[in-house]
């Protein structure tokens, strides 16, 4: 029990609470849910909980960083068609059947389409 000591800070700091009350929602959510309406449902849900019963600037921290992490992600994904989940993976998309094939793959296995060359992973149409 001496080692869960370390993690009492992490636990006393409210952005931590915010986010592992949203988490705990969003699964909630999602059992009955699609995975998206389900974050948007979490995430507004806790702020409100926040900014009626505990403090108003962690959920301002909070939606800081989503939005930190929604740029990161959206931000290269519509301008140069890179996505950060596909590179992370080391997988491209297919630009015929959309399938996630390996970045080094010269055809696809699923539909057979040839690619050009030197795509890079992350790659998506
Ligand atoms: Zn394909």
């Amino acid at each position: 029990m001496e080692d869960l000591r370390v993690l009492e800070p992490l636990f006393k700091n409210t952005l931590f609470q915010f986010f592992l009350y949203m988490a705990l929602v969003q699964l909630l959510a999602q059992v009955f849910l699609d995975r998206r309406v389900a974050f948007w449902i979490s995430s507004f849900s806790t702020t409100v909980i926040w900014l009626r019963y505990f403090d108003p600037i962690t959920p301002l921290k909070a939606w800081g960083l989503i939005l930190l992490v929604f740029t990161f992600y959206l931000f290269p994904k519509a301008f140069f068609h890179f996505n950060l989940f596909l590179f992370l993976k080391g997988r491209k998309r297919c630009p015929e059947c959309y399938s996630e094939v390996h970045w080094k793959a010269k055809k696809c296995p699923f539909c057979a389409h040839s690619f050009k060359g030197a795509e890079k992973a992350g790659e998506e149409e």
